[in-house]
């Protein structure tokens, strides 16, 4: 196997443009896994751990936005001061495996093995999160839900590596939530993100593990935005009761060797009913 370690967002381009069909090596978390299990055979590696430009976040205020490196770490998004522009992908990164795995595990890495069951995906699904794109022919930008193809399968190109997700900073309440079959270091079985925004008084809701990739649920989402009182943070419990069955209606979960799809129905109903009375509190 050969292994690459461009010293430079170029290099690695350049490294691609060569080998466009190499496969990326970032935090390693998921790709050493299975290369350890036999799963995958490489025979070209690109290793992006010295190429500083992914590694870095830009906050800009003037924009609303908040622009996070492919290489920035779980450990990194948990933590200030990233977790106060983005409290939902700062929960979703404490969930993610154990410490060891959150400083070496990166966004990019989640993003490009695209599990429905990654973490911090629901999260950047329900920021209507862009995925940036680049090779040495140019950047492209993608709006995640084009990105996501299907289970493990996204619309990178080969030569093209992700350098980073722009995701808006918001005013409005919003979480993250997992269920799994134990409390920590655990792969979720169903997961749920919602952001409220409140300048345009929406509230937005994905879910992961119950799909083939992470779902958008527009019926729930627009119920949402008519019965919910923003000024005074209230829902009505009836209100609430509905939202939670159009958010099982909306999942397409499937029965594997984590869970059934009847459970995983049931825990997205219970996780977005929950995260809906956090962010509407008041009855
Ligand atoms: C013990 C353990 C527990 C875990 N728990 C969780 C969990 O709770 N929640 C969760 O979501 N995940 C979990 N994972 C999975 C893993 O940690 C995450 O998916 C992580 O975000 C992967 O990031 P990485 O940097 O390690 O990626 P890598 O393993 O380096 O790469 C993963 C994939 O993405 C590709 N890739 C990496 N960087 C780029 C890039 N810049 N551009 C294009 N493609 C790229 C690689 O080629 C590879 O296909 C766990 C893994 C382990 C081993």
């Amino acid at each position: 196997m050969s292994v690459i370690v461009p010293a430079s967002l170029n290099d690695a381009l350049q490294a691609l443009a060569r080998s466009p069909h190499a496969t990326l090596l970032a935090g390693g978390t998921d790709l050493m896994v299975e290369l350890n299990g036999g799963h995958r055979q490489v025979s070209e590696v690109v290793a992006l751990a010295r190429v500083a430009e992914l590694r870095t976040w830009h906050h800009d205020p003037v924009a609303g936005v908040l622009h996070i490196g492919a290489g920035v770490t779980y450990a990194e998004i948990a933590d200030e001061p990233i977790a106060s522009w983005v409290p939902a992908l700062a929960q979703a990164a404490r969930t993610v495996g154990s410490p060891q795995i959150r400083h070496a595990a990166t966004i990019g890495g989640n993003l490009g093995t695209c599990s429905p069951a990654g973490d911090g995906l629901p999260v950047l699904a329900a920021l209507d999160a862009t995925v940036h794109l680049a090779s040495a022919a140019g950047a492209r930008d993608l709006p995640l839900a084009e990105f996501m193809v299907a289970p493990k399968r996204t619309a990178r190109l080969p030569g093209e590596l992700i350098t980073g997700v722009t995701v808006p900073v918001l005013g409005g309440w919003q979480g993250y939530s997992k269920v799994g079959v134990r409390n920590a270091m655990v792969i979720a079985v169903a997961s749920v993100a919602l952001v409220t925004d409140t300048v345009t008084e929406s509230v937005r809701l994905a879910l992961g593990s119950v799909g083939p990739t992470v779902l958008r649920c527009p019926d729930a989402e627009r119920f949402a935005r008519e019965h919910v009182d923003f000024e005074h943070r209230r829902v009505a419990a009836e209100a609430l009761q509905r939202f939670v069955e159009l958010a099982r209606d909306e999942a397409r979960p499937i029965d594997d060797h984590r869970s059934t799809a009847a459970y995983r129905r049931h825990a997205v109903g219970v996780l977005a009913g929950r995260l809906l009375r956090r962010a509407f509190p008041n009855e």
